[in-house]
C-alpha cells in the first residue's frame, strides 16, 4: 500500500539524512527516514560515486533546506560571508544561525524553523522588549529574545514553560519567563548538522 509522505520529507529523503523540518514527528517512528530512507521518484539515481559537482551540490541544497530558505536566499549569505574575516564557510553558517526564525527554533519555542518562522512573522517574538517580525533579522549579542507580553498567555507557549530544553552554549533560555539571551556569536562546534561547508564554498567560488 502507498505511503503518504509530503514534501518536507522528500526533501530530506533525497538528501539522505533527517533535517528536522516538521518538529515533534521527526523524532517519532512516522519519520520518513526511519521509514524509507530512500531517494524519492521512480528511478533514484544510483550511481555509486557521485561527481565532485553532484557533491557539492548536494551539501548546498542539505543546508539550503535545512534553513528553509531559497536560492537567492542563501546564496545572499555566501556573498556576506565572503565580505566577512575568518573562514567564509563559518561565517556563512555563523550568519544563517543567527537569523531570529533559528533563534526562536533553538530556543524551543517552536518545534520547527518554520513554525518559528511563523511565530516571528506573526508578530509573537519581541527583540530587546521590541515586536520583531521579520525572520531573517540577525541577533546579536546581549540581545534579549521573549514572546510579547498580550501573546505569552496563549496555550501554544504553555508546552514551552514546561520544557526542559537544552539550548546550545551560545544561547541562553529561561523557559519560565519564556525568554532568552544571546551569550555570544554562534561558534562552527556549536552547530549539530553534519555539514562540509567548504564544498559548498568550492561550488559558488567556481
Ligand atoms: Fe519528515 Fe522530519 Fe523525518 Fe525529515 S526528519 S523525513 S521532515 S519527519
Amino acid at each position: 500500500m502507498a505511503k503518504y509522505t509530503n514534501a518536507d520529507c522528500r526533501l530530506c529523503r533525497r538528501e539522505g539524512m533527517k533535517l528536522f523540518l516538521k518538529g515533534d514527528r521527526c523524532l517519532s517512528k512516522k519519520c520518513a527516514m526511519e521509514k524509507r530512507p530512500t531517494i524519492p521518484g521512480q528511478h533514484p539515481n544510483t550511481r555509486k560515486k557521485p561527481s565532485e559537482y553532484q557533491t557539492q551540490l548536494r551539501e548546498k541544497q542539505k543546508v539550503k533546506r535545512a534553513y528553509g530558505l531559497l536560492e537567492k536566499q542563501f546564496h545572499s549569505y555566501y556573498v556576506e560571508a565572503e565580505r566577512m574575516k575568518g573562514k567564509t564557510g563559518e561565517n556563512m553558517l555563523s550568519l544563517l544561525e543567527r537569523r531570529l526564525d533559528n533563534v526562536v527554533f533553538r530556543m524551543g519555542f517552536a518545534p520547527s524553523r518554520a513554525a518559528a518562522r511563523q511565530l516571528v512573522n506573526h508578530g509573537h517574538i519581541c527583540v530587546n522588549g521590541k515586536r520583531v517580525n521579520i525572520p531573517s533579522y540577525l541577533v546579536k549579542v546581549g540581545e534579549v529574545i521573549s514572546v510579547k507580553e498580550n501573546k505569552a498567555k496563549k496555550d501554544m507557549f504553555k508546552a514551552v514553560r514546561e520544557s526542559r530544553i537544552v539550548v546550545p552554549k551560545w544561547l541562553e533560555f529561561t523557559p519560565e519567563k519564556l525568554s532568552g539571551k544571546i551569550n555570544s556569536l554562534p561558534a562552527r562546534d556549536d552547530l549539530d548538522l553534519n555539514i562540509e561547508e567548504h564544498l559548498i564554498v568550492e561550488l559558488y567560488s567556481k
